[in-house]
């Protein structure tokens, strides 16, 4: 357990964060109300630097190659590891922040600040980096900043997600998404359709495949699709065919078997129709989290040293996914969710937007930037927990 000289230091920061949290808030309220898409992060981009700058932090805008990547560094007593606190701030098409991720935003940020403003330099060996990270939702900005290096000397990562409760650990599913093209032969449905090779009747197969196929899945899959193309107009025996399918599952070994059950579908669907096909997976993988119990451990021990409490799991959620999954299968990594909105209220919904700017994400911000904060000093002041952390990521023995 981590203690003494560490511990003493913790009341300073938390109170570093209630002077800050007036500020914090209206920058979140700031964010939320302006919200911008995955890579056009650019008024986020520009309020989180400017206050990160002002209060101290050593300020890189535009890193790995992303107009509105950023990374701050609050410097510490000479060389040692690197602890990342990562920042999103990127919302969702046409309902906004209902993601939450102007809280994730200035959790992070108000993290970094509050150790620059209580500490000035940090009183350990290492460096705590809040890295900002635009595109979650969709485009896996952190896969991009990780190919660009971004995390190469990073020793071991955080950040919190708001949610309708607390809980330290959650799984995230992983996910490959692919496309599935129908090639068959137009002719006029009503006087040669013995002469056509219908691409919609693959398609529409190919659902009714995968609907038989869920059956046999784990609980935890998801399966879903669209008809990106379906034919032209109904007197062409449709040539062309597209459907868009994201395939969800707990582990990467599960989501590999799930792609190649679903190519199998795809295939079946083609010789039953007479077409060809061609299965294209997206290059980028989402990965699922990789727990990481000590670090974990280290987070919810500072919650209650806040006085914030962990909430039992609600059981009635299924699990998202993340590109932070990624990050977590390179380095030592944790991804807790913070309530910032009543039990039951579901992620990417409009009501989640309203509590994403209520006095209850306010609450969920501070104790997320103190906690964040906190743990990434323990990681600084006990390199045995570091190494606790690390031991863990490379044993992979949970779960
Ligand atoms: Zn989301
Ligand atoms: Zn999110």
């Amino acid at each position: 357990m981590v203690s003494g000289p560490v511990d003493a230091l913790k009341p300073r920061i938390a109170a570093a964060v209630d002077r800050l949290a007036d500020e914090l808030e209206a920058l979140s309220h700031r964010i939320h109300d302006h919200p911008e898409l995955a890579f056009k992060e650019e008024q986020a981009h520009a309020w989180l630097t400017e206050f990160l700058a002002k209060h101290g932090a050593r300020v890189e805008r535009a890193v790995g190659g992303l107009s509105t990547a950023f990374r701050a560094t609050i410097d510490g007593a000479g060389p040692g590891p690197t602890i990342a606190i990562m920042a999103e701030y990127d919302a969702l098409p046409g309902i906004g922040h209902a993601c939450g991720h102007n809280v994730i935003a200035t959790a992070g940020t108000g993290a970094g600040v509050a150790l620059a403003v209580a500490l000035g330099t940090l009183p350990f060996p290492g460096r705590v980096q809040v890295i900002g990270t635009p595109a979650e939702e969709g485009g896996a900005g952190k896969v991009k900043l990780m190919e660009a290096g971004v995390f190469k000397d990073v020793d071991a990562a955080m950040m919190i997600h708001g949610r309708c409760g607390t809980q330290v650990w959650r799984p995230t599913l992983g996910i490959i998404k692919v496309k599935a093209e129908f090639y068959g032969k137009a002719t006029h449905a009503a006087s040669w359709p013995w002469r056509g090779v219908n691409a919609l009747n693959a398609v529409i197969q190919l659902f009714v495949a995968l609907d038989q196929m869920r059956q046999q899945l784990r609980p935890d899959a998801r399966v879903h699709g669209i008809i990106v193309k379906g034919g032209e107009q109904p007197n062409i025996i449709p040539e062309y065919t597209r459907a868009d399918f994201y395939l969800r599952a707990l582990t990467r070994d599960d989501v590999d078997e799930l792609a190649r059950r679903f190519t199998a579908c795809a295939d079946g669907a083609a010789v039953a129709t007479g077409c060809r096909v061609e299965v294209t997976p997206d290059p980028t993988i989402h990965e699922p989290m990789k727990p990481n119990g000590a670090m974990a451990a280290l987070f919810e021990r500072n919650l209650g040293l806040i006085g914030f409490s962990v909430d039992p799991d609600d059981g009635e959620a299924g699990y998202g996914s993340t590109d932070c999954g990624n990050v977590s299968q390179a380095l030592p990594t944790i991804h807790p969710y913070i309530r910032i909105a009543p039990d039951g209220v579901p992620g990417h919904s409009r009501e989640f937007a309203e509590w994403a700017r209520s006095p209850m994400a306010r609450a969920g911000l501070v104790a997320g930037a103190k906690a964040l904060a906190l743990t990434a000093l323990d990681l600084l002041a006990a390199p045995e927990k570091l190494k606790e952390a690390q031991d863990e990521f490379a044993g992979g023995h949970h779960r």
